[in-house]
């Protein structure tokens, strides 16, 4: 089975990896100590013992999220950490459209990694299982079957689609062992924006027609190696603008008309991110289904009440950065960062967002705590009707 960082996913939510990644383009992350780096990113780089450095306990992590390499004794920050570091400059569906591209069983930041193996790639492929099963009538796909079927298939993840829907139309059962460094690293990518996920379970919301094409976009990242394990992740991540390129992020049958419907007024890729999350259908059914209401979280109106043949006209919408996608722990996608609010208010608020980053003259929100002061600043700014 495929290796990867087990028990670390905080430390792969886009918006972290964004903190890490600022941190690191302006100092060492390999000489850092743990005070200045734990202030930086709020995350707790334990153990909570000066004497230790991060690096020692957190740099497959770094590397695994293709942040830095170890290249003359530094830690060098990749091309990829440098975009990261702008704000509004990578969206988190790229970066993990990336990660599956780029992401090898092993890969290079672990011991077992040898230049001369012929690549797999995981994520890819659980990728591609999980879209074929989609356009199959199946969107919900068990972590175990994804992990049977890479297993067994022997597919390396560059097939194309018809031999995917060929092993999507079987049913993948997993023997005995352990598999929850595979589990976790699907959940580190269900942060893509039509992707969310319980603890056992990914489920895709796309339009088949938007899954078409980007099935026919996605590939792994190759070309010739390099025969140093930290060489090979500065090689691959220079690949990234040419990559995601490539790639078919619009969803034009999902997101693309409802931008302006949602309040933007640009359609920008940040703000088609954030509608196509906002739009996820399997997002809305699990936040409703744990929070009942049919208030609007702005105006505190009851739409039930005010339009008692419905019950509820309420949005989703969701307060981290605009590029962000929802966050995944492994109890599954993380649903605090969003709140319901009514179709007036959702427009209000983005246009609220529009003018705030246009004064600021940036293009996204630097973090959750200030997209959520952001959002708090417009619910204080409005007055009663
Ligand atoms: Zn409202
Ligand atoms: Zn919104």
């Amino acid at each position: 089975m495929w290796r990867f960082d087990q028990g670390r996913m905080a430390f792969f939510q886009f918006d972290e990896i964004r903190k890490i990644a600022k941190y690191a383009v302006s100092n060492d992350l390999k000489t850092t100590t743990r005070k200045p780096l734990v202030d930086a990113t709020g995350l707790p780089f334990y153990p909570a013992d000066e004497k230790y450095p991060p690096w020692r306990n957190y740099s497959r992590v770094f590397k695994t999220a293709l942040i830095v390499a170890e290249i003359d004794g530094v830690a060098k920050p990749t091309k990829l950490a440098e975009l990261l570091s702008l704000d509004g400059t990578v969206t988190s569906d790229e970066y993990f459209h990336f990660l599956a591209q780029a992401f090898t069983d092993p890969a290079p930041s672990f011991q077992e990694w040898d230049p001369e193996n012929e690549p797999r790639f995981p994520l890819l492929f659980t990728l591609k299982f999980a879209l074929a099963r989609a356009v199959l009538g199946e969107p919900v796909i068990p972590y175990k079957e994804i992990i049977a079927a890479y297993k067994s298939s022997l597919f390396n993840g560059d097939e194309d689609q018809y031999e995917y829907v060929e092993i999507a139309k079987k049913t993948w059962s997993l023997g005995a062992g352990e598999h929850r460094q595979a589990s976790e690293s699907i959940q580190v990518i269900s942060q893509i924006s039509y992707l969310s996920a319980t603890s056992t379970e990914l489920t895709v919301s796309l339009d088949n027609e938007d899954i078409q094409d980007l099935f026919e976009s996605l590939s792994g990242v190759r070309g010739d190696r390099c025969s140093n394990k930290d060489a090979e992740i500065i090689r691959i991540t220079d690949l990234f603008e040419s990559s995601i390129s490539a790639l078919e992020l619009d969803y034009p049958k999902t997101a693309l008309d409802q931008t302006a419907e949602a309040g933007f007024t640009e359609g920008t890729r940040v703000e088609r991110t954030h509608v196509t999350l906002e739009r996820n259908a399997a997002v809305r059914g699990a936040f409703f289904a744990a929070n009942p209401t049919s208030h609007c979280h702005f105006c505190k109106r009851d739409t039930a009440s005010e339009y008692p043949w419905a019950d509820r006209i309420l949005d989703i919408h969701h307060v981290l950065p605009l590029c962000s996608g929802t966050r995944s722990t492994i109890g599954g996608t993380v649903l605090t960062d969003l709140v319901a609010v009514c179709p007036t208010c959702h427009r209000a608020i983005h246009r609220f967002y529009a003018k705030w980053l246009k004064d600021a003259a940036r293009k996204d929100f630097v973090d959750a705590a200030e997209a959520r002061e952001v959002y708090e600043a417009a619910r204080e700014t409005r007055k009663e009707a």
